[in-house]
């Protein structure tokens, strides 16, 4: 919270509410599904976790602020000493606070950057990235911004307060005043296209002092070109589309024609089986199988019909294809092919650490299924080597669409999604995140497979964003990691956003120019020409020995008949 601006933190004091707690009484309960985040004014309370005393808290402390990111379960309890006088904010006012102001802010900056003339021509959705590409800047009454003669790459627009443009005199010995500027009015854009040799000073003149909103030329640059960039690719990818939607002896198949197999993997929401088809043992299929009480409980609905939707349409090499989808009273099912190398993650586990090549080959693979999703703009969101799995050749594939979502360019979206050792830094702030949170995930992911574990990790999910918080700057890189693999992650694990490499211009394309890819064969990767690190042992369609084994499900879930899954 302390990355908030002062107006956000206004508005969240004056949504919060006062409690009262008696001495003794449970504040929170360890293992119960909370929302709301505290703040103490006045007393003292008990922290417990499993019956052990760990600590006390007094006032002006936070507790149970997990709940501000996502419903989560308590992992401690919080039990008043004394009366304690508290405030109080959930979730979603919280989060309703944070898209509000996100929002407005962004159509704040568009409006002040439509005056500009080089602006004037962009489309909305240029304007939206540029706007948040802004860093504002405060300058004190008297401050020079600019000054005459200095070499600059800024821009600046003035948000707040006045300025002075000055400029030497012949005359005289004191700079002679040339004009006032205030809200709205801009100077240094020749900056954005060139170098450019200030030509006067440009002092604050405010008693409250000037905000600025700040671009480089070279985060404009880069952003300049990228969507048309981004659309032509998206027409390209869309010849693939008529690969036929399913496999002829899919299309009349039931439920009840499935056998199942064995089990592949245990998700959030139920169990992937490998199954066949009763009478054909020369194929299978992995099936999904996601309770639908279990969905409605966490309130996951619309991300497994976004889950569904995005897959069934998907036609990549690099993306598990879902063919066919199947519900009744207790299950939502969905019928994919099946990848029988395994999970990525358990290669990992067994070899401890990738090679530099061996990574390249597996990054190669993600970066072809990113720059097809983020063509689209389908952001994925919860990239990890567990959703990537290996295909009998030993390609990789990525698989788990529970949080994808189709956002477009130039919009973002809110709800923190994701696993704690992958997530941005701008989603755990909640400044609205697009495209360019999976970069950042793709940075991670190339840090733990040549590692064998990510670079921001901790024994809970609060400590890791918080380390998470400081930056890729602040770790130390093994010297196993190459220099241009860490160069690499350096620049996809960029704080901002709008500075990673992948978002601009080119897309997910610059990564492939990027030294490390330098004599990648990209093109025999796409055919599938290009020899995999690893092939897996596979015996026939039914050998899971790739996979764990997991224990039966004993649990049978409650019916759910409301309706909501209709157009699953
Ligand atoms: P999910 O809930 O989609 O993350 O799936 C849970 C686990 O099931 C994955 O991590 C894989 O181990 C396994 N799995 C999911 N889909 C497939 C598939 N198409 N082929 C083989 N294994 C799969």
């Amino acid at each position: 919270m302390k990355n908030l601006q002062t107006s956000q933190i206004r508005e969240i004091v004056d949504c919060m509410y006062p409690v009262k707690y008696n001495a003794d009484s449970m504040i929170i309960r360890e293992g119960d599904v909370g929302s709301l985040v505290y703040v103490m004014e006045e007393g003292r309370v008990d922290v417990r976790k499993g019956g052990h005393q760990l600590g006390t808290v007094g006032p002006g402390k936070v507790f149970g602020e997990l709940a501000i990111l996502y419903n989560c379960t308590r992992t401690a309890s919080i039990i008043a000493t004394v009366p304690c006088k508290l405030w109080a904010i959930d979730r979603q006012c919280f989060q309703s606070i944070m898209v509000k102001t996100g929002l407005l802010r962004n159509n704040e900056n568009k409006q002040l950057l439509k005056s500009v003339p080089i602006f004037k021509e962009q489309s909305e959705e240029a304007l939206s990235k540029i706007a948040d590409s802004l860093e504002e800047m405060h300058y004190n009454n008297g401050e020079y911004i600019v000054r005459h003669g200095a070499r600059g790459d800024t821009f600046y627009v003035i948000a707040h307060g006045k300025v002075r443009v000055t400029r030497k005199s012949s005359s005289s010995a004191d700079d002679a005043a040339v004009k006032t500027l205030q809200r709205g009015d801009f100077f240094g854009e020749g900056a954005l296209e060139r170098e450019e040799i200030r030509t006067a000073n440009v002092i604050a003149s405010d008693p409250d002092g000037v905000d600025c909103l700040c671009l480089d030329r070279q985060t404009y640059t880069q952003l300049i070109s990228t969507l048309d960039d981004i659309h032509r690719d998206s027409l390209e990818d869309d010849k693939k589309e008529c690969l036929p939607a399913i496999p002829h002896e899919l299309g009349s198949i039931r439920l009840n024609d499935f056998c199942i197999i064995d089990t592949l993997g245990v998700g959030g929401f139920g169990r992937v089986e490998l199954v066949q088809v009763k009478n054909d043992n020369t194929r299978t299929y992995a099936l999904k199988q996601l309770k639908k009480h279990h969905i409605v409980e966490t309130r996951q609905q619309e991300h497994i019909m976004n889950e569904k939707r995005i897959m069934t349409e998907a036609r990549c090499d690099f993306i598990v294809r879902l063919y066919r989808t199947f519900k009744d009273r207790k299950y939502l099912y969905m019928v994919m092919e099946s990848c029988l190398g395994g999970e990525l993650w358990t290669l990992l586990r067994d070899k401890g650490t990738f090679d530099d090549s061996m990574t390249r080959f597996y990054t190669g693979c993600v970066v072809e299924a990113f720059a097809y999703l983020h063509g689209k703009g389908i952001v994925y969101r919860d990239l990890k080597p567990e959703n990537l799995l290996i295909d009998h050749r030993g390609y990789i594939k990525l698989v788990d669409f529970g949080f994808a979502k189709k956002i477009g360019h130039g919009r973002k979206t809110w709800t923190f999604c994701g696993t704690p050792e992958y997530v941005a830094p701008e989603i755990i702030l909640n400044k609205g995140h697009d495209l360019s949170a999976d970069l950042w995930s793709l940075g991670i992911l190339m840090f733990e497979l040549l590692t064998g574990g990510p670079p921001f990790s901790a024994s809970d999910p609060m400590k890791t964003y918080n380390i998470i918080l400081k930056g890729i700057d602040a770790i130390d890189f093994p010297r196993k990691i190459t220099k241009n693999a860490q160069n690499l992650i350096r620049k996809v694990c960029r704080e901002n956003p709008c500075e990673r490499l992948g978002y601009g211009r080119g897309g997910v394309k610059d990564i492939q120019k990027h030294k490390w890819f330098e004599g990648f064969n990209w093109d025999g990767l796409r055919k599938g020409t290009l020899k995999p690190p690893y092939v897996p042992t596979i015996k026939g369609p039914t050998d899971t020995s790739n996979f764990d084994d997991y224990p039966e499900d004993v649990d049978l879930p409650p019916d759910d008949i409301s309706g909501w899954d209709k157009d699953f």
